[in-house]
């Protein structure tokens, strides 16, 4: 059923993926509530009403689940268990089931590869011998990395051509929490596709965007991504496949790694709108902000074609300080995130520099 407007739409988390919800909400004639303990957030300077709590406060998710007709979040560390409080009382997307897999490496590669799509090997690792004996196993080479929490790089170690043991400490260095040692893949690029699922199941994924990070932190994201069309379809049937076995609702990202022979392993499914997916806003009919809110808000999807070529590059930290110059550009979309403190790593902004055709 479709939400008439008027209608309210909670969102967990006030960061800019929250803000951006909020404004497509509000063009499509939604109010939005936003669930966020940090006070004058991004989301909440666009959205209706702030409920300043802890995303798990059961008296704030009372509160949410009253004033909502559905609600969704904007990132996948929501504690499950507020998801399934939630879920009790008012519709809940995506599923809580897509948090629970997205929330733990291991658990998100064993569905992937139980649905049949490819990723790089992994073991999970709880101890310094576990990580020697693993590190063997894959020819002395890898990529440790936390179960739980990690983002943007965060915790994560790489091991090149590892001889002999000398790892003791190592997993305490990590935090002593549960780690998947997982192969270092050679990748020729990375892509990502930001699909949706709608109530009535239909599906609609974007074009792969080829990404660029740098420390860890998405940098560029650009269209057209420079692989072949199969694999570019291959990385559309992977996303719908995932959306589908997880009867899914609402926007997802799903991160690849393309290797030199154009197959794909996946490497990361993120429940939410996606960075990789601010040129949606710029170079589509329908961003994929527009596309969350329609599915959540049980709207037909929109056509996620593209209408130009482009590419989105992050505003980290001081990167703010181009803005002046960005607004001189033509054909360049900014959207800044009303973050007023600029600190090293923190995203500001973006932009899309849309190519124009002849
Ligand atoms: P993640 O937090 O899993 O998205 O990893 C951050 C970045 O580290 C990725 O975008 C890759 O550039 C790199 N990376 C992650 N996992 C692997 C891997 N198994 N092999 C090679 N590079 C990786």
């Amino acid at each position: 059923m479709s939400l008439p407007a008027g209608s309210t739409i909670g969102i967990i988390g006030g960061g800019q993926l929250g803000r951006m919800l909020a404004m497509a909400g509000a063009r499509l004639g939604y109010r939005t509530v936003v669930l966020e303990p940090q006070a004058d957030c991004p989301a909440a300077q666009v959205a209706n009403r702030q409920i300043t709590a802890a995303y798990d406060d059961p008296a704030a998710l009372a509160e949410l689940a009253a004033v909502s007709a559905v609600v969704t979040y904007e990132f996948e560390n929501v504690p499950v268990a507020a998801a399934d409080a939630l879920a009790a009382r008012v519709p809940v997307y995506p599923p809580a089931r897509a948090l629970d897999v997205a929330q733990d490496r291991v658990n998100e590669k064993t569905f992937l590869n139980t649905i049949g799509i490819a990723t790089a090997e992994f073991r999970s690792v709880d101890n310094d011998d576990e990580l020697t004996i693993t590190l063997k196993t894959f020819g002395g080479s890898g990529i440790l990395k936390t179960r739980r929490m990690g983002y943007d790089g965060k915790g994560q170690r790489v091991f090149r051509n590892m001889k002999t043991g000398g790892f003791a400490g190592t997993c305490e260095a990590m935090g002593n929490v549960p780690l998947i040692l997982e192969s270092l893949v050679p990748f020729e690029r990375e892509i990502s596709v930001i699909a949706a699922r709608g109530q009535d199941g239909t599906v609609a994924a974007y074009d792969p965007a080829e990404n660029i990070h740098r420390n860890g932190i998405l940098h560029t994201s650009t269209l057209p991504a420079a692989i072949r069309p199969e694999t570019a379809d291959a990385a559309r049937a992977a996303a719908a496949k995932i959306v589908s076995a997880l009867d899914y609702v609402g926007v997802i990202g799903v991160e690849f790694f393309v290797l030199a022979d154009g197959s794909l392993l996946a490497n990361e499914i993120a429940p939410r709108v996606h960075n990789s997916g601010h040129w949606t806003e710029a170079a589509c009919a329908i961003s994929q902000f527009e596309q969350h809110i329609r599915a959540v808000a049980g709207l037909p999807l929109g056509d996620p074609k593209r209408h130009s070529d482009c590419v989105m590059e992050n505003l980290i930290g001081d990167d703010v300080l181009r803005v002046p110059a960005l607004l001189a550009e033509p054909d360049l979309m900014l959207h800044l995130y009303g973050k007023s403190q600029a600190r090293p790593g923190r995203k500001m902004g973006h932009f899309t520099r849309i190519n124009r055709r002849a």
